[in-house]
C-alpha cells in the first residue's frame, strides 16, 4: 500500500505523531484524574470531618432529628450527600432520604472500616440513590469510642462529567497538535518527494529511450545533485549511443555495399550478420536468415565442417566449393574466428565467386590444348613428309613435288591458323580500345559481296541482298564490321551445298540495325547452337577441317559484336538452313 517514498515518510510521520499524542494523552489524563482524585477525597475528608464536629455533639447528646435536619441543611449547602450510622448500622441522618426508610448500613464497607477507627473511602453503587458514588467515611468518637460514622458521598457521574470535561480539552488539544503536526509532515515529506518525483518522471523517459529529456536537478542538496549526475550521464550515454551507432551505420555501409559476400556466426555457427552480397550468392535475398544455423542458410555440409574447424581450432581456413542453387556456382571461402575478450565467439565468412575466374582458367587452359592440338597436326604432316623427302623421296621428282605441294598446303593452313589466332587476340584484347566510328553498314554488306561474289559462283550458290534504300548507320569499326560480314558469308558459303542460296538482310529495329546471314544449308543441330560461338567449337571436326575451318570464325564475330555493344545469335534447322543475325546500336553523336 505504502510503496512510495512519500507514502512510507506519511505513514511513518502518521504513526509517530499518533503515538506520541496517544501516549502524551494517556500520560496526562491518568495523572491528571488521579491527581483530582485524590483532591477530591482530600476534600471531602476535610468535609467528613467539619461535618463530624457540627454534629458530633447533638449525635453525642441523640438528638436525631436534629442532626437529620442539620445533614439536611449542610448537605444541600456543600452539594454533598451526609449520612451518619450508628454502630448497629442505623442511619440516624440522611441528607438525601429520610432516615427511617433506609435499610441498615452496618454491612456497607466504607462504614465497616470507619467503624474499626479508620478515614475509609470508597467508589461503589448506591442501591439508595441507584448510581454510581465515591464515600467518605469516618468516625464520631467520645472519650475515644466510636459513637456514630459520618459518611459523605458524590455521586460519581459528577467526577466523570467533570472528567469527560477535561478528556475532551486534552483530546481537542491532541487533535489539533496532530493536525498542525500531520499538516507540517505533509509539507515535509513534499518538499523531499516532489524532486524525487520529478526526477523519477525524467527517468522514466530516458529508460523509455528518450535520452534527450533533463530531469529536475533545480535543488542545492543531495537530490539536485543526483539530478544533475543523471543528466551527465545521459549525455555522456547519449554522445557514446550516438559514436556506435555512427560505427554501427559506417559498418553497415560497407558491409552493404561490399561486392564480396560475409557472413558472421556466433559459436554456434548461427547466422549473426548476412551482407545483400551473400544473400545474393546464395539466392536468400529477402529472407530472414539471421538466428538460423548456417546450414540452413547455406545448406553446404563441407563448409559447416570447415565452420566446425575453424571455430575448435581457432585457426583461419581457405576453402573452394561449388553450390548449384541458386545456380551453379565456384565460391572461394575465408573463414577466420572473432574473438570476444579474448575468448573464441564465433567466426567471419567472407565469400568470393570465382566461378568466372575459374572458367576463365579452364577456358585458357583448352585454348592452349586446342592451338597445340591444331598447331600439330600441320606441323606433324610438314615433318613427316619433309622425312620422307630426306630419307630418299627427294630423288624422286614427281613424289617430291607432290610431297612440297602438300608440305605447303599444310604451311598456308598454319599461316591462316596462325592469322585467325592472331585476329582472335586482336578482338579480344582491344576490343573496348578500338575507336568508334560511323559504320555504313550498307557499303560494307555490298563491298564484301562483291569481293565473295566469284566464290559463290563458283560453287553455285546464288547470294542475293535484302537491303533497304537507307540504312542507319552504326556505331562500330568499319573493319571488323567487315571481318564479320567475311565470316558470317564464308561460313554459309562453307556449310551450303551447291545450288543453295544465301541471303542478307539489314534492317532497323528501334535504337538497332539488324543484319541476318540465311542460308539453306546443312544446319546446326539444337544441342550445339549453346556452345557456337565457342573458341574451336565445331559441329563436325571432320567436315569443318576438310573446309579449313579451325572454330575460330565465330567466336571472332561474337567477340566484335559485342566489343560494339551488339548482340549475336542463330536459329537453324537441321537440312534446312541457318540464320545468324546480329543487331548493332545506331550511330547517335
Ligand atoms: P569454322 O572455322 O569451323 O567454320 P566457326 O567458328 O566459324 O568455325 O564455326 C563453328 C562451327 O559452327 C562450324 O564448325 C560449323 O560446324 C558451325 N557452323 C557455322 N556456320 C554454319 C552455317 N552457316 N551452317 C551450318 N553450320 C555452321
Amino acid at each position: 500500500m505504502f510503496q512510495s517514498i512519500r507514502g512510507r515518510i506519511l505513514s511513518t510521520n502518521l504513526f509517530l505523531i499518533l503515538t506520541a499524542m496517544i501516549v502524551l494523552g494517556i500520560a496526562l489524563i491518568w495523572p491528571l484524574q488521579n491527581y483530582f482524585l485524590s483532591n477530591l477525597k482530600d476534600d471531602m475528608v476535610n468535609r467528613s470531618q467539619l461535618v463530624s464536629r457540627l454534629l458530633e455533639q447533638e449525635v453525642i447528646n441523640g438528638n436525631y432529628s436534629n442532626v437529620d435536619k442539620q445533614a439536611k441543611l449542610i448537605g444541600e449547602k456543600i452539594n454533598t450527600r451526609i449520612t451518619i450510622i450508628l454502630p448497629d448500622g442505623k442511619v440516624i441522618a440522611d441528607s438525601e432520604s429520610n432516615p427511617q426508610d433506609m435499610d441498615n448500613h452496618s454491612n456497607r464497607p466504607e462504614i465497616k472500616k470507619a467503624f474499626s477507627g479508620e478515614v475509609a473511602s470508597r467508589s461503589r453503587y448506591s442501591t439508595t440513590l441507584d448510581t454510581e458514588m465515591m464515600y467518605v467515611a469516618l468516625p464520631i468518637k467520645k472519650d475515644g469510642e466510636i459513637v456514630a460514622v459520618t459518611r459523605l458521598a458524590l455521586p460519581l457521574t459528577e467526577i466523570a462529567k467533570i472528567f469527560f470535561r477535561l478528556r475532551t480539552i486534552l483530546i481537542t488539544g491532541i487533535l489539533i497538535a496532530a493536525a498542525i503536526a500531520i499538516f507540517l509532515s505533509i509539507k515535509l515529506t513534499r518538499g523531499l518527494t516532489e524532486p524525487i518525483e520529478a526526477i523519477s518522471d525524467g527517468t522514466r523517459k530516458i529508460a523509455a529511450g528518450n535520452l534527450e529529456t533533463k530531469v529536475y536537478s533545480g535543488t542545492n542538496d543531495e537530490i539536485g545533485e543526483l539530478g544533475k549526475y543523471i543528466n551527465i550521464m545521459t549525455a555522456t550515454l547519449r554522445e557514446k549511443i550516438d559514436e556506435i551507432s555512427q560505427q554501427k551505420s559506417r559498418l553497415e555501409n560497407i558491409l552493404n555495399t561490399m561486392v564480396s559476400g560475409v557472413i558472421v556466426l556466433d559459436y554456434h555457427g548461427m547466422v549473426k550478420i548476412i551482407n545483400p552480397a551473400a544473400e545474393e550468392i546464395f539466392g536468400i535475398s529477402g529472407l530472414i536468415s539471421e538466428g538460423k544455423h548456417n546450414l540452413e542458410v547455406i545448406r553446404h555440409y563441407g563448409l559447416n565442417e570447415k565452420i566446425k574447424q575453424c571455430l575448435k581450432e581457432e585457426k583461419t581456413i581457405d576453402y573452394e566449393f561449388t553450390i548449384f542453387h541458386p545456380e551453379e556456382k565456384i565460391l572461394q571461402c575465408y573463414l577466420a574466428p572473432v574473438y570476444r575478450d579474448k575468448e573464441i565467439a564465433g567466426a567471419t565468412l567472407v565469400f568470393h565467386d570465382i566461378t568466372t575466374l575459374r572458367r576463365l582458367e579452364k577456358m585458357r587452359a583448352d585454348f592452349v590444348a586446342n592451338a597445340s592440338h591444331e598447331l600439330r597436326t600441320p606441323l606433324t604432316a610438314i615433318k613427316g613428309y619433309a622425312e620422307t623427302l630426306l630419307d630418299g623421296a627427294l630423288e624422286d621428282e614427281k613424289i617430291s613435288r607432290k610431297f612440297v605441294t602438300i608440305i605447303n598446303k599444310e604451311a598456308d593452313r598454319l599461316m591462316k591458323l596462325v592469322e585467325e589466332l592472331l585476329t582472335l587476340s586482336r578482338v579480344e584484347s582491344n576490343g573496348s580500345e578500338i575507336n568508334l566510328e560511323s559504320v555504313d553498314i550498307r557499303a560494307v554488306i555490298k563491298a564484301v559481296s562483291e569481293e565473295m561474289k566469284q566464290r559463290f559462283s563458283d560453287k553455285n550458290i546464288s547470294l542475293s541482298l535484302g537491303l533497304p534504300e537507307k540504312l542507319a548507320a552504326v556505331k562500330a569499326n568499319s573493319n571488323r564490321i567487315k571481318q564479320v560480314m567475311v565470316n558470317l558469308l564464308d561460313n554459309a558459303l562453307k556449310y551450303t551445298p551447291e545450288g543453295g542460296s544465301v541471303t542478307v538482310r539489314a534492317y532497323e529495329e528501334d535504337e538497332d540495325v539488324m543484319i541476318s546471314v540465311k542460308d539453306t544449308g546443312i544446319g546446326i543441330p539444337p544441342k550445339d547452337i549453346p556452345r557456337l560461338f565457342e573458341r574451336f567449337y565445331r559441329v563436325d571436326k571432320g567436315r569443318s577441317r576438310q573446309l579449313g575451318g579451325f572454330g575460330l570464325g565465330l567466336s571472332i564475330v561474337k567477340h566484335i559484336v559485342h566489343s560494339f555493344g551488339g548482340e549475336i545469335g542463330v536459329e537453324s534447322t537441321v537440312n534446312e538452313g541457318s540464320t545468324f543475325w546480329f543487331r548493332l546500336p545506331k550511330y547517335s553523336k
